[in-house]
């Protein structure tokens, strides 16, 4: 969702309670690995496939638990078409089943940005100017699924619960410092998993790690809130749409459509299967923020306060005439009263990752393993998480956890750096990740002003009748240097 230009090149209760206590490993049998991945998101599977790169010699184990539910709607659907190459480097098979299920209509191809953001005209960008060409619209929730059958064995499906240090001389004598407790899908019951280092994988809930001690930093406050609609005009091929699909609709239009709002900014994306999702930002604290929880407050301020987005609700006709055509999208549940709602502020972790070195080291099974301690990290969303519009969360995830996959696999089986050495490095990379993504963040918000001294009048919106008296308070605050620094 970049405006225009490019943004960065680049159930146990009982046992939660019992999180950090330190164990006595002989009272449990446990399931043994080297790495064990929290979170099968674009973070985790592309820590875990990059580890399984890195390990020529298959050493080391890597295990993913994952709770997904593979059947429901996930938002965040924009991929830049850089992130073929990620893919690409990640598991050949990635590329390849991207480009064959967007012939076969299950990802749209996006054919360029378009936003209202500093002026109120629609500016540019056409995906045939980028040098990675089209970038796409994913059916999201079938992307990452296909990341997680590309992870193979290491993926089990099942709810991290708790996790525990294990004491002093049980870790000494084989390395495994954690012990991690999960609810198995496949067999119902809490399994227990015995691992060096833990990776915390399960986006902005950063699950793991909280409990580990870390905690996570809001930078921006926002909100989202958004709909799914379906199309209800007949099928037909167009334009963006890749040749063979059956996905295309009445709908040609294929861009990234981004308006800004007073209060806030508004988005909408072709899906496939011939849905839009349309999504509003704004402040937790905005008046409109309480207008667009419900369905009808939502679409009364879509009318209001967007012209270009409206218009890719309705027919294609609308698109060049002054007046709105029939409407071709219905909320995908018309009954629902609410809209669905997700926090999409900038965050980080603090710190991204520890390193807890033992007394001794270790081992006789494995003499020439010489880092001995306890490791954690978090990745993607975890440990960084972005406002959406950069629409970088994504590609950002996959890169991430190529680095942290090569440089963990080097830690345990090559010259790689001892602990300590690695958690700097890390963190390192880390930060230099979110201060370019801070950077275009800065930029974005900076650049626009057309709602600084806005006329009640004109902001079009209503709050429970009366007008929204603080339009421009929104993009001040998202101004503000590294405002809020609340830790939760
Ligand atoms: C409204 C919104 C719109 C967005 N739009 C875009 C976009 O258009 N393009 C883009 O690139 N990015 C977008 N993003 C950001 C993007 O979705 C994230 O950056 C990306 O999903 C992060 O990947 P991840 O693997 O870190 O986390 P996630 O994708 O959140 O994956 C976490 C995984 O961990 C699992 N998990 C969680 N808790 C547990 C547990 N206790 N036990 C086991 N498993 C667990 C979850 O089931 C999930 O599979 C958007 C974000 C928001 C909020």
């Amino acid at each position: 969702m970049i405006p225009c230009q490019p943004w960065l090149t680049l159930q146990r209760t009982s046992t939660v309670c019992f999180a950090l206590t330190i164990v006595h490993l002989d009272r449990y049998s446990a399931d043994v690995a080297t790495v064990l991945v929290v979170g099968g998101g674009p973070a985790g599977c592309a820590t875990a496939l990059s580890i399984a790169k890195h390990d020529s010699n298959s050493r080391l184990r890597v295990l993913i638990v994952d709770d997904a539910d593979p059947t429901a709607y996930k938002v965040g659907e924009s991929l830049p078409a850089v992130a073929k190459r990620t893919l690409a480097l990640l598991h050949p098979s990635l590329a390849t089943s991207l480009v064959h299920d967007t012939s076969k209509g299950m990802h749209s191809v996006c054919t360029g940005n378009a936003s209202a953001w500093a002026s109120s005209e629609l500016h540019e960008t056409y995906a045939l100017m980028n040098p990675y060409g089209a970038g796409w619209h994913l059916d999201r929730t079938r992307f990452d699924e296909t990341l997680r059958e590309t992870c193979g064995s290491m993926l089990r499906k099942g709810r991290f619960v708790a996790v525990r240090r294990v004491d002093q001389d049980a870790a000494n004598a084989n390395g495994h410092g954690w012990e991690v407790d999960a609810d198995m899908a496949s067999s119902g019951t809490v399994e227990t998993f015995r691992v060096r280092w833990i990776i915390d994988a399960t986006g902005r809930k950063a699950s793991v790690v909280r409990k580990i001690g870390a905690k996570t930093r809001k930078h921006s406050d926002l909100l989202s809130f958004y709909i799914v609609f379906r199309n209800l005009l007949p099928d037909g091929p167009g334009p963006g749409t890749a040749v063979g699909t059956t996905a295309g609709t009445g709908d040609i239009d294929g861009r990234t459509l981004i308006e800004a709002a007073p209060s806030g900014w508004w988005y909408t994306a072709r899906l496939p299967h011939s849905k839009r999702l349309v999504m509003y930002a704004t402040s937790p604290s905005d008046p409109t923020a309480r207008v667009a929880r419900t369905t009808t407050g939502f679409l009364d301020m879509l009318h209001c306060q967007t012209q270009h987005i409206v218009r890719t609700l309705h027919g294609p006709a609308s698109a060049s005439a002054d007046s709105l055509d029939e409407p071709a999208y219905e909320p995908e549940s018309p009954t629902a009263k609410f809209t669905r709602c997700t926090a999409a502020g900038s965050a980080v972790l603090e710190p991204y990752a520890g390193w807890e070195p033992f007394r001794e080291a270790v081992t006789s099974e494995e003499p020439d393993w010489t880092h001995g301690g306890r490791g954690w990290c978090a990745v993607g969303d975890a440990a960084l998480a972005f406002d959406p519009l950069s629409s970088q969360g994504i590609i950002t995830s996959l890169n991430v956890g190529a680095f942290l996959g090569s440089v963990l696999a080097q830690h345990f089986v090559g010259d790689g750096l001892d602990g300590g050495s690695l958690v700097r490095e890390i963190a390192k990379a880390y930060e230099q990740v979110y201060l370019k993504y801070e950077e275009g963040r800065t930029y974005y918000y900076d650049v626009n002003r057309r709602f600084d001294s806005v006329p009640e009048e004109s902001t079009g919106g209503m709050v429970d009748g009366g007008s929204i008296d603080n339009a421009g308070s929104f993009w001040a605050s998202q101004r503000a240097p590294s405002h809020g620094h609340q830790h939760t």
